[in-house]
């Protein structure tokens, strides 16, 4: 409840710590603080103005929706006045008072790690009003809550650590008045040319009057409305600037109107950074959502699907009710008609984008990507999201990347899937023997770095009626009609390894390892390596298996099955050493090391000590035979 009584506040340590470096830091950008007063007042207003359209009963309703700027040399004084829905007490001490909001802690890291360069970004942390403590000795907000019943207060601060509210004795009308006491050295905050210049860089686009003394500053347009023709990639840009709080230019744009049966207009724009990668949280995200005029939300998370969540922009349609609520909004079947329409448009735009400006398109991917990739689970644009993606493959070269497009438009003739790899690195993934088969047939394999591709990839299941599949998992009869691409240029083996007694062998390495494999079998897919581990068909990928592992030690991995290549000298030599005697205790321990040398390249091994025990035991073997051999 309102207290009649004057009242000192302190302000939370980490808002006091970001006073601190507001008022003792020397900015280039200090203008930002008119920007940041601006927006609050036209986000002060857009509220009122929601209320009013929606019945609620507002004080002083006939008052004109406006900011009023007054600039006062002598007094060293500027006053911000809005219209808006005002503060009551309780909201003054809670939106710019003790209550810690959670972007001031997020600002000053962020603060702290860009060298304090970024001022500029302080309304993208929700801490926007304390900026004008860079220009003010001293700062007085008074405001008188639409709420009939609550009395006005003001609220007094010179920004050292503590604020003061004080009832307001005189009746006055509602919103919010800014009186800005400035300091010394921010007098040019008084001229009127540098106040109108602020105003048209920043604040050109806010949908009320602002008038500097009597005159109006900004052109109030809503430029989503008005013919694409008429509109400059300039304009464009300065309202990207100004609905994304965005020092950068947009990387690209969509504009685009539908009228039948649809009725709606939209301006999506795409960052040239990903705002939620830099750290900034979620609040930031969505578009401004207009119906008739009236800013409904201004970070509806209704228009998009989550993938989109990097676009920034507007939508405006005249045939949703005024009255809609956020959660309406999300059972309104029109509304579900607009999203997928403008989904549906805005993948096609980045679509063309791709094609149009293949390098811009690149650090859109680069930037963006990962979040994108989200969108495979979209059942409806699956393809048209598929067709975003770019991969690094066994054919590309350094820093280029291929598209499911390209890759199905480069298949080899006889090939009816698209094939993937997931590893750490290139060159983690080059020297994978299970890739050798593919290189030996010419088949293109992607390279997936990303962890999220485990999921992505078999979650697409099908692109162009292509299946889609981990290489390591592949059956070889999928491959059996693709011919080799060239004669490799390698030896024959001298003998020919009876393909009856390499069975034998394999059944006695299975015998050895025991349940560490499912099975082991001769291979067609191994050309340099003497073993390699492979997965069963639609079981799962073994990079999310290793990946579950990690997070769950006790997530035992499902054993794989063991190719061996019986063409390879290991081999030929452990078949002779199993002809001789099938006991052998050499042989026991030749194939240990040899599954795990092999478990090693597959990234899957846990049990080092063993490892080097059996490294060991065969080293000191194979050096007494040496010496031997020697003597
Ligand atoms: P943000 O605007 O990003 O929330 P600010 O620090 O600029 O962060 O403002 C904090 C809060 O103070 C606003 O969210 C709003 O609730 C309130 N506020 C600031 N200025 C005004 C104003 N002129 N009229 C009404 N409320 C305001």
């Amino acid at each position: 409840m309102a207290e009649a009584q004057a009242k000192n506040y302190k302000f939370k340590a980490e808002v006091s710590q970001l006073l601190d470096i507001l008022t003792h830091s020397l900015y280039t950008h200090r203008d930002v603080f008119i920007r940041e007063l601006v927006s609050n007042a036209a986000d002060a207003l857009d509220k009122v103005r929601l209320k009013d359209v929606m019945g609620e009963k507002v004080a002083d309703p006939d008052q004109d929706l406006e900011i009023r700027i007054t600039l006062d040399k002598d007094n060293k004084l500027v006053t911000i006045a809005d219209t808006g829905i005002g503060m009551t007490r309780d909201e003054l001490i809670g939106n710019i008072g003790t209550i810690a909001r959670s972007g001031t802690s997020e600002f000053l890291k962020h603060l702290s790690e860009t060298d304090q360069k970024d001022i500029n970004l302080i309304g993208r942390f929700g801490v926007g009003f304390y900026s004008v403590f860079m220009a003010a000795e001293k700062v007085e907000v008074t405001s008188k809550s639409a709420d009939r019943k609550e009395p006005a207060h003001v609220w007094i601060s010179d920004g050292k650590g503590s604020f003061k509210i004080e009832p307001v004795k005189e009746k006055i009308q509602r919103g919010t008045t800014i009186k800005i006491f400035l300091r010394d050295d921010a007098m040019e905050f008084a001229e009127e040319f540098r106040v109108k210049s602020t105003i048209e860089k920043y604040s050109n686009f806010v949908p009320f009057p602002i008038y500097v003394g009597k005159e109006q500053v900004n052109k109030i347009s809503a430029i989503w409305r008005e013919p694409k023709s008429q509109i400059k990639p300039k304009q464009y840009n300065e309202f990207f600037k100004f609905i994304a709080h965005s020092g950068d230019d947009a990387l690209t744009w969509m504009h685009f109107s539908a009228d039948v049966p649809l009725q709606f207009h939209s301006l999506l724009f795409v960052p040239k950074t990903n705002f939620e990668m830099m750290g900034f949280g979620k609040d930031d995200e969505g578009i401004h959502l207009f119906v008739k005029r009236v800013l409904i939300d201004s970070h509806s998370k209704e228009i998009l699907p989550p993938y989109l969540r990097f676009v920034r922009g507007v939508l405006e349609s005249d045939d949703l009710p005024l009255n809609i609520s956020r959660e309406t909004l999300q059972e309104n079947p029109y509304m579900l008609k607009i999203k997928n329409t403008v989904t549906s448009k805005f993948l096609e735009h980045l679509k063309t984008f791709a094609e149009k400006k293949q390098e811009e398109y690149q650090s859109f991917w680069d930037v963006h990507g990962r979040i994108l990739k989200e969108g495979y689970s979209d059942y409806t644009h699956k393809d048209q999201v598929a067709a975003l993606f770019r991969f690094d493959s066994s054919r590309c070269g350094d820093k280029e990347s291929v598209s499911l497009d390209t890759y199905v438009g480069r298949m080899q003739e006889k090939q009816d899937a698209i094939y993937f790899l997931s590893g750490p690195s290139r060159e983690v993934l080059d020297k994978n023997p299970a890739l050798e088969i593919f290189k030996a047939k010419g088949i293109e394999v992607l390279y997936c770095y990303d962890p999220i591709d485990e999921f992505v990839l078999p979650g697409l299941f099908m692109y162009k009626e292509k299946k889609i599949m981990s290489a390591d998992q592949v059956e070889m009869d999928a491959l059996k009609d693709i011919p080799a691409a060239e004669t490799p240029d390698k030896k024959e083996p001298d003998v020919e390894v009876d393909k009856k007694d390499a069975d034998k062998l394999a059944r006695r390495i299975k015998d050895i390892l025991g349940d560490k494999v499912e099975t082991v079998r001769l291979s067609e897919r191994l050309v340099d390596s003497p073993a390699v581990l492979v997965g069963k068909e639609h079981a799962m990928s073994s990079q999310m298996e290793k990946i579950m592992h990690m997070m769950n030690k006790d997530a035992k991995l499902t054993p794989k099955i063991m190719e061996i290549n019986r063409n390879h000298p290991i081999i030929m030599n452990m078949l002779k050493i199993y002809q001789n005697d099938p006991r052998d205790p050499l042989l026991e321990r030749a194939v240990q090391s040899l599954f795990h040398s092999v478990l090693l390249l597959d990234g899957a091994l846990d049990d080092i000590q063993d490892m080097a025990s059996g490294i060991q035991n065969l080293l000191s073997e194979t050096t007494d035979l040496y010496l031997k051999k020697k003597e």
